[in-house]
């Protein structure tokens, strides 16, 4: 039997429970939001490559082998609603503070 915990908090979620499931696709991409699978498609191999090595040295740590990432998450129903209302983990300006209890 497939046994699921929240990746937030934590904790068993039941099987007769509802469960959701996050997923998380990240692409780099570079200029006008071409994506780097899209460029290798192209007869512009060199010239990325040159942009590439540019863009390595500069930016060695924001492209670099981590330029596609996936990602799944499963969350309980309270994580989720958390989760639904600041997705990215911005810091909130004005907090609203929610009881849980
Ligand atoms: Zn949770």
């Amino acid at each position: 039997m497939i046994h699921y915990s929240c990746d937030r908090c934590r904790r068993s979620i039941e099987s007769d429970e509802l469960r959701y499931v996050v997923r998380l696709e990240i692409d780099a991409s570079i200029g006008d939001g071409m994506c780097m699978d899209e460029w290798e498609d192209r007869d512009h191999l060199t010239e990325v490559g040159q942009i590439l090595d540019d863009a390595e040295s500069l930016h060695d740590d924001l492209i670099g082998p981590d330029i596609h990432e996936r990602r799944k998450f499963d969350l309980c129903p309270e994580c989720y609603r958390k989760y639904v209302r600041n997705p990215l983990g911005c810091e909130i300006a004005s907090p609203v503070e929610f009881s849980d209890n």
